[in-house]
């Protein structure tokens, strides 16, 4: 994925240091090379390597497609343990959510918040693997909510106008429909499960309860499982 800072025109890209060291590890390029490419925010392309010196490497870039079109998704995650931030970000991304939020719950812990992983180098970082991954170019927003009340009450009501609302909630709550095809706002739970308070927020929000089956997942499994019935 090239940045805007990566071209020196509009069809010609230099890459130097991690970016260079990256394409060196993962593709052992050699001059003459066609490697496809992406421009964040904008079209996918192939490119040939038409110079290549131990600290550079210069592409000449033909664009030619667009990028998949997103998911019709608005993500709303309790934040999730630290070392699962990276693999959500990079699976909700390689699935083409555009717009995420990481909330508070009663059920995250505090500590949660400091992670690293939450830095804007560390979820971009992540954002572009997993869009690198599917071949996609649009950048998702990633929002961060440490206060549960005034988002649901606040903003919520907003973020989700005119969308089907869906909490994924364990219980005898009906199934999660499949194949939903209209704009939709998901919810899912920390470890711990929303507590009953905030489903009721939820719900008066406009949120219908769902069940993903008799099954606990968890929070890193239930998000792909919830985000596949939109496919
Ligand atoms: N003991 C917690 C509870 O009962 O809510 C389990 C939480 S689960 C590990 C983490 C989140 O994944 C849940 O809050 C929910 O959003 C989602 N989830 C996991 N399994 C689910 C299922 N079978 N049905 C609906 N949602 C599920």
């Amino acid at each position: 994925l090239l940045f805007e800072e990566d071209l020196i025109s509009t069809d010609t890209a230099v890459l130097t240091d991690r970016r260079l060291r990256h394409l060196q590890q993962v593709r052992d390029i050699k001059l003459g090379d066609q490697i496809s490419v992406g421009q964040v925010n904008g079209l996918l392309g192939e490119a040939t390597i038409t110079e290549l010196a131990p600290d550079s490497a210069k592409l000449s870039i033909s664009w030619s497609k667009q990028p998949p079109a997103p998911l019709p998704v608005t993500l709303i995650i309790a934040l999730p343990r630290p070392k699962m931030v990276k693999r959500i970000i990079q699976t909700v991304t390689t699935m083409g959510v555009k717009q995420l939020y990481f909330i508070n719950s009663y059920k995250v812990e505090k500590s949660f918040w400091q992670s690293p992983w939450l830095t804007e180098a560390k979820l971009l970082e992540n954002v572009v693997l997993g869009l690198e991954q599917a071949m996609d170019t649009q950048l998702p927003t990633i929002h961060l909510r440490k206060r549960f009340k005034p988002f649901v009450e606040d903003e919520l009501p907003e973020i989700a106008k005119d969308s089907l609302r869906l909490v994924a909630h364990p219980s005898n709550n009906q199934n999660c429909p499949i194949q939903v095809e209209q704009q939709t706002t998901l919810a899912i739970g920390p470890e711990g499960g929303f507590i009953p308070y905030e489903v009721e927020k939820l719900e008066s929000c406009g949120f219908t309860p769902v069940s993903l089956g008799d099954r606990i997942l968890r929070t890193e499994t239930a998000v792909p499982v919830l985000l596949s019935k939109l496919f």
